[in-house]
């Protein structure tokens, strides 16, 4: 791991921001740092960084402890939401400035910075201000400045929140190509899931305070550790159930009875369970297709709402069970009171036991 964090907490007075959180990155690798505001991201970008000591655990670079050490020997980049231009400096000045803050020598300066204004494209704004730039070019100059001192670790935190939304997605495609080139170890914060799975080799959940899953994009999605990364990471329709037989694990959803293929002893019937599945693995049948024995469940209801997305409808239907789902559908959805069956599939449920943040089996 070229960065490490083991077991950091942080308080701030007695209120606690960060919580025995531990993971790392990486070399080479591009981890976002994903969760809503509040949840202690900064807080971690500013432990790393080195401008906040934590209460405790370790930050490690490189296998080295740098708990203690200052923040300009760390071989740390930083990219914050906030533009850190200086305005009376060229582009080019902007970024040679960073070169000569980590030390490297003038007569190599010019060079470097040519070679990473080539690979944010911005050669011919070199001796532009920042006033004259765009918004999404003074972000270049940003990233430009961070990686041409060859930091070992790159933190980038919401480089992109404060722009509109074509702007980031175009971003997020460079910064994930500068990052391809350069192979600069990434950490990238963000609070916009979609950003994350776009980016990110791995992700790293954060729920208040508290590392809830980590995983690369596609298996965390598929097989979420807990109810909060399963509805943080996309829309999870959430339905409450009750364990009617251990083996094989059975269980009522929505009125209906679900066997599983996995036997648990530990989960005694009659116990509750939160059953978890994603619209877009829901699907929509009239009640008459309705068949006792087809492999998915099917759960009848009705259809309170239908609202049309553009590539997609998302169908509200209210169970008998009086629980609403969403499914999402690209065909020609049913009208709002139609009756409907609502199908799934087993594989496509992740239970939760009462606890809430045990998965079981599935
Ligand atoms: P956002 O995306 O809104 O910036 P975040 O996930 O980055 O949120 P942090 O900024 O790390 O979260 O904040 C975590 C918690 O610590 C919050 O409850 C916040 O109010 C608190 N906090 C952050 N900085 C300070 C500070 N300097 N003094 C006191 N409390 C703070």
């Amino acid at each position: 791991m070229m960065l490490e964090l083991d077991s950091l907490t942080h308080r701030y007075g007695t209120e606690s921001a960060v919580d025995d959180a531990s993971f790392g990155v990486g070399e080479g690798e591009l981890v976002a740092l994903l969760g809503p505001s509040g949840c202690g991201k900064t807080t971690i970008v500013q432990a790393v960084a080195g401008h906040v000591r934590p209460t405790a655990g370790r930050v490690k670079l490189r296998g080295a402890d740098v708990t203690d050490s200052p923040p300009e020997s760390r071989g740390i980049s930083v990219v914050f939401q906030q533009s850190t231009l200086y305005p009376h400096m060229t582009v080019a000045e902007n970024v040679a400035y960073g070169l000569k803050a980590r030390g490297v020598e003038s007569n190599r300066r010019a060079d470097v910075v040519s070679e990473y204004l080539e690979l944010v494209d911005l050669r011919e704004q070199r001796d532009a201000y920042p006033s004259e730039l765009s918004g999404g070019q003074r972000r270049r100059v940003e990233l430009a400045r961070a990686v041409a001192p060859e930091p070992d670790v790159l933190l980038l935190d919401e480089p992109l929140s404060a722009l509109d939304r074509s702007l980031r997605e175009r971003l997020r495609d460079e910064i994930a190509r500068i990052q391809r080139e350069t192979g600069v170890t990434t950490l990238f914060v963000t609070h916009d899931q979609e950003e994350a799975m776009a980016l990110a080799d791995r992700l790293v959940v954060m729920d208040d305070g508290s590392v809830a899953g980590t995983g690369e994009p596609r298996p965390l999605y598929e097989s979420p550790p807990t109810p909060f990364v399963a509805s943080f990471l996309g829309r999870s329709n959430e339905l409450s159930a009750t364990v009617t037989r251990q083996a094989p694990l059975t269980l009522t959803v929505g009125g209906q009875e679900v066997v599983l293929s996995d036997s648990r002893a530990d989960v005694s019937t009659g116990s509750a369970v939160s059953c978890h599945v994603r619209p877009e693995n829901l699907t929509l049948g009239s009640v008459s297709t309705l068949s006792s024995d087809a492999p998915a469940v099917s759960v009848p209801g009705t259809v309170t709402r239908v609202a049309d997305m553009g590539r997609r409808y998302d169908v509200t239907v209210r169970l008998e069970s009086e629980e609403a789902v969403i499914v999402e559908r690209t065909e020609m959805p049913p009208a709002t009171g139609e009756s409907v069956s609502v199908g799934l599939l087993e594989a496509d449920l992740t239970i939760f036991g009462a606890g809430r943040s045990d998965r079981l089996g599935v």
